[in-house]
């Protein structure tokens, strides 16, 4: 790194607004991946977007690259420093406004952490509802730049659906306000949109204003056993039928909860083991009929092999865990490959079929952990290595089965990324779900807003 630079950087912000420590270089340059090796130069952690705009514009005039950082869980490598790019931490933009409980929004600054967003609405009954297992250390920024999933899409949508405004910082230290507060606004393009998903490579976001749902009341967890993936749609059209409010729908298989099981201590709810597993929370509205009489009519028809319903919040919490703790039991077992995958869900049932076979014919020594929010489509696609195996070897025999995996992802019109996004992972993969023609667009909005190509660069494409 050029000392000019950082001269210019030391007397320009404070003593402690960059550090070049061993420590915060390996712990700030990696996500959650944990497949590339951490190689950033410095860290900087701004606490206004005037520092922010301020910093960008001086990166542009000595042409330094950057990596905006939030809680690092992306799981596709976008927020990994690997070529000496100085990392953006928004670790100390962590602010929160009072909550507008007349418009039911509330203004954050990107550093705030997801799960404290949630606390802070908590007292007014609202919700910003985007929800998964890494809520505790993702950021606002970090949700808004991968437009995550989770949970509760099947209910609320993607964290598209829930930003009203945000203010971006272009890699030249211009800062768009764009759309302010408003839930109506029809001036031309919508560029928050453009920003939403865009992996840190157009802008970074430094505030958001976030529109806020109603906390649910009174949620049902229910615990399903079944045959196989046709008897978890089944069980899913049955539950779309009930006129119940779904909120999360979600499938796992056999040894999933296997792992789960055995890595946090659980208790399996049943007294035999089951191919598939589904976790369905309902919310039950006022006024609406009591849900056993559905569930008696579920059970009549004999695809469902047993179930189960939480009595209390804590019962409904220990069912979750069965799902939510699959990505970190993998992770505690060893080297994980993970693919992330959407379909139609109309198709899902042969699809999950065909790639099964897929597997079976191509790879039959390795085991697959299969789950994910089926409702929305969303399949997670994970192959653990054996132990055996060295890990040069898996990666080059997964990478090699990634191909026929997305060539039939693309037969069936689906993403090779349903919500991890493109990152270092998966851009090789890209045209799979992309046509050219969108690909030289996508492009042309990175030359506009990046014409040097220093932000985030080699993210999403090269
Ligand atoms: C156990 C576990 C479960 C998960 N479950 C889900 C799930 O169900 N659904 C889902 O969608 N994801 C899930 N994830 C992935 C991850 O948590 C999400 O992608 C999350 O939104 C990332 O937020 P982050 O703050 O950690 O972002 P980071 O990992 O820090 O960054 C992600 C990307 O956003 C960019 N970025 C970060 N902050 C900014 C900013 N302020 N401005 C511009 N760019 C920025 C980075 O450069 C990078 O490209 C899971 C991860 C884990 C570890």
């Amino acid at each position: 790194m050029k000392t000019s630079f950082l001269d210019q950087v030391c007397s320009a912000f404070s003593s402690d607004f960059m550090t070049q420590s061993p420590e915060k270089l390996e712990h700030f340059g990696r996500d959650w991946t944990r497949v590339f090796l951490p190689s950033p130069s410095a860290v900087v952690f701004p606490r206004t977007t005037d520092e922010v705009a301020r910093f960008l514009r001086l990166c542009s005039q000595e042409r330094i690259a950057v990596v905006p950082s939030g809680g690092r869980t992306g799981l596709a490598g976008g927020a990994v420093a690997a070529h000496g790019e100085v990392v953006l931490s928004l670790d100390r933009m962590n602010r929160m406004e009072p909550v507008d409980t007349l418009a039911s929004t509330v203004k954050v600054q990107a550093g705030a952490i997801t799960e404290a967003v949630h606390l802070h609405c908590l007292p007014h009954l609202l919700t910003w509802p985007i929800d998964f297992a890494s809520k505790g250390s993702s950021q606002v920024g970090g949700n808004i730049s991968t437009n995550a999933g989770g949970v509760k899409v099947i209910r609320y949508g993607l964290t598209r659906q829930w930003v009203l405004g945000l203010q971006v910082v272009t890699m030249q230290g211009d800062i768009l306000e764009l759309n302010g507060a408003l839930e109506k606004n029809n001036t031309g393009l919508d560029m928050r949109q453009i920003f939403i998903g865009s992996e840190g490579t157009l802008g970074v976001v430094t505030e958001a204003t976030l529109k806020l749902a109603p906390l649910p009341k009174n949620l049902e967890v229910f615990f399903f056993a079944l045959e196989d993936i046709d008897a978890v749609l089944r069980l899913f059209q049955e539950a779309r039928r009930s006129g119940f409010q779904i909120m999360a729908f979600e499938f796992l298989t056999r040894n999933c909860f296997e792992l789960v099981s055995s890595s946090r201590g659980l208790t399996s709810p049943f007294q035999k083991s089951y191919p598939a597993y589904v976790l369905m929370e309902i919310e039950r509205l006022e006024g609406e009929g009591p849900w056993d009489r559905w569930l008696e009519a579920v059970f009549e028809k004999e695809f469902v092999l047993d179930g189960t319903v939480a009595q209390s919040p804590r019962e409904a919490k220990e069912l979750w865990s069965f799902r939510e703790g699959i990505s970190e039991s993998l992770s505690l077992h060893g080297f994980v490959h993970k693919n992330d995958i959407a379909i139609s869900i109309s198709q899902l049932g042969s699809f999950v079929q065909e790639m099964y076979s897929l597997f079976m014919t191509r790879n039959p020594g390795l085991e697959i952990f299969l789950f994910g929010h089926i409702g929305d489509g969303n399949l997670h696609v994970n192959t653990l290595k054996p132990n055996a195996m060295n890990q040069e070897e898996f990666v080059q025999l997964c990478h090699e089965t990634d191909f026929e995996l997305f060539t039939l992802v693309k037969k069936y019109a689906g993403s090779i990324s349903a919500e991890h996004g493109i990152g270092l992972l998966k851009k090789d993969a890209l045209p799979f779900s992309r046509s050219s023609i969108e690909l030289e667009l996508m492009r042309g909005f990175k030359r506009l807003l990046d014409p040097q190509k220093l932000l985030n660069p080699g993210k999403i494409f090269d």
